[in-house]
C-alpha cells in the first residue's frame, strides 16, 4: 500500500494515535502531519480538523481539501452544516465510522483530484476563446477554466481546478473575490464590474468581469462562471480620445469645448462658495499682420511662443484655453477682481515688452484683454458677453490695453 499523509489541526494530536492504531490493524500505513492553518496542508488531501480549530476564515478552504470536521459531540444539524460550508464529512470523536472512512479513502487512494475535463469538446471550445474565462461551483472551487485564464494567472490547470481562491490569490484580492461571489451566488442572474487585476507577468489590466450564475434543475445556485474580458486598451484609447478633443493640437492648451465644460461646472460650485473666480479674455492684436508678414507657419509659430510666454505668466490655479484663433480664456481660481485687474494689466504691459523671435526677425507682440470677476447671481452667459464686450472695447480704445468690468 502506498503510505498517504493524513493532515489534522493540533486540538486532534492526543486522539490521532488511537486513530492510528486503528488503521494499522487493517494495515493502513500513513503519516500525520499537524497544521496550524488550512492551507498548509494540499488541495485535495485529507484533512481532519477539530471543530474548535476551525475560524470562519477557514471555511472557504474546506470544499479545496477532503476535510473532515470532528465533533465532540456529534448533532446531526452541526454535521450538515459543515458539510454544507464545503466539509467532506463531520464524525465525533470515537465514531468508528471514521475509521471505516478513512479505510475506504485510503484503499482507493484516490485523492479525487477534481474532474478533468482536458478531453471534452467544451474544454477545446473555451480554450479556443483568447479571453480568459472560469468556473467555480457554489464552494467557490474552481472546477475549470480555459488556456486564457491560466496564462493570465501564471498557474498550470492542475494548481487551478480544485483549488480554493484562496490558494492562488493573495489573502486581500481573495477575500474580495470571495465576497463578489458570494454576493452573485445569493442573488442570482449575472453580474459585470471592473477591477484592476496584475498578471502573472507583472502587467496590471483593466478587466470588465462578466459573471453568471448556473443553477440546477430546482433553480438552486450550483455555480458561477466568469469571463475576463481586458478592457485596457479600450480605456486607454477613451482616455486618448478624450483628452485630444479637448486639446488643442497647435498650442497643446485646452479647447473651447474643455473651456464650456469647466467653467459651467466652476459656476455651479460658486453659488454655494466663498471662493471668488475670474475670467479673462486675450485676443492678440493685429494677428493677420503676422499672417501677411511671415506666413502661415510663421503666424502657427508665433501662436505656439505665445502661448509658451503666457503658460509662463500663469500661477498654479489659472487655466488657460485656445477659445478661437488667436484668442484665449483665462480662467483664475480664488482671485476676485481686484486682483485680477492688475494681474491683467501686468500681463499686457509684460507682453508688449517681450521680444518674440520669428524666422531669426524680433518682433513686439500685443494683447487686448477684458476681466470680469464672475458673479454667481448673474447668468454665465452674460458674464460672458461682458467680458467679450470689455475685450471689444479694449481694440476699441487703441488696443495693447485692459478693460475690466466692474459691477
Ligand atoms: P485684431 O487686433 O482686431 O484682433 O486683429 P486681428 O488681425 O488679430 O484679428 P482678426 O480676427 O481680424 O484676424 C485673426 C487672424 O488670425 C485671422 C486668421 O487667419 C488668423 N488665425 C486664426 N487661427 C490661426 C492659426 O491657427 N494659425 C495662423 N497662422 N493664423 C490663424
Ligand atoms: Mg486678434
Ligand atoms: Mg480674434
Amino acid at each position: 500500500m502506498t503510505p498517504s499523509t493524513l493532515y489534522f489541526s493540533p486540538l486532534l494530536t492526543d486522539w490521532t494515535q488511537p486513530v492510528n492504531r486503528q488503521l494499522s490493524a487493517f494495515n493502513k500505513k500513513v503519516q500525520w502531519q499537524v497544521i496550524d492553518e488550512i492551507q498548509q496542508s494540499p488541495v485535495s488531501s485529507i484533512l481532519l480538523v477539530a471543530e474548535q480549530d476551525l475560524q470562519q476564515t477557514d471555511w472557504p478552504l474546506l470544499a479545496s481539501r477532503k476535510a473532515v470536521v470532528i465533533l465532540d459531540n456529534w448533532r446531526l444539524p452541526a454535521s450538515v452544516a459543515w458539510i454544507e460550508r464545503g466539509a467532506t464529512n463531520c464524525f465525533a470523536r470515537h465514531d468508528d465510522n471514521l475509521i471505516s472512512w478513512l479505510v475506504s479513502e485510503l484503499s482507493r487512494f484516490a485523492l479525487n483530484h477534481a474532474e478533468r475535463t482536458e478531453d471534452s469538446v467544451l474544454q477545446v471550445i473555451i480554450d479556443a476563446i483568447p479571453t480568459p474565462i472560469f468556473f467555480k461551483d457554489h464552494l467557490h472551487i474552481y472546477r475549470g477554466c480555459n488556456v486564457a485564464f491560466c496564462d493570465s494567472i501564471g498557474f498550470e490547470r492542475d494548481n487551478i481546478v480544485g483549488h480554493s481562491v484562496y490558494d492562488i490569490a493573495p489573502k486581500e484580492l481573495a477575500d474580495k473575490y470571495y465576497h463578489a461571489d458570494n454576493q452573485l451566488l445569493a442573488e442570482g442572474g449575472t453580474q459585470r464590474y471592473e477591477a484592476d487585476v496584475k498578471f502573472a507577468d507583472g502587467s496590471l489590466h483593466e478587466i470588465e468581469f462578466n459573471k453568471a450564475v448556473f443553477t440546477s434543475h430546482d433553480g438552486k445556485a450550483i455555480g458561477q462562471v466568469g469571463v475576463m474580458l481586458d478592457i485596457t486598451e479600450r480605456n486607454q484609447l477613451i482616455r486618448q480620445l478624450d483628452k485630444s478633443s479637448h486639446t488643442d493640437p497647435l498650442t497643446g492648451f485646452e479647447n473651447r469645448r474643455a473651456f464650456n465644460q469647466v467653467i459651467h461646472r466652476e459656476f455651479d460650485q460658486l453659488e454655494s462658495s466663498v471662493r471668488k473666480l475670474s475670467l479673462m479674455t486675450l485676443d492678440i492684436d493685429f494677428f493677420k499682420h503676422i499672417n501677411d508678414r511671415f506666413g502661415h507657419g510663421g503666424g502657427d509659430q508665433a501662436l505656439q511662443l505665445i502661448s509658451e510666454w503666457l503658460q509662463n505668466q500663469l500661477r498654479d490655479t489659472d487655466s488657460v484655453y485656445r477659445v478661437g484663433g488667436e484668442e484665449f480664456y483665462l480662467l483664475m481660481r480664488d482671485t476676485d477682481i481686484h486682483t485680477a485687474y492688475p494681474f491683467a494689466e501686468s500681463l499686457c504691459k509684460n507682453m508688449a515688452t517681450h521680444l518674440f523671435t520669428i524666422k531669426q526677425q524680433d518682433i513686439h507682440i500685443t494683447f487686448s484683454i477684458g476681466v470680469i470677476e464672475i458673479n454667481p447671481a448673474i447668468e454665465l452667459e452674460n458674464t460672458l458677453d461682458m467680458v467679450d464686450k470689455a475685450l471689444y472695447e479694449a481694440k476699441a480704445d487703441g488696443r495693447n490695453c485692459v478693460r475690466p468690468v466692474f459691477e
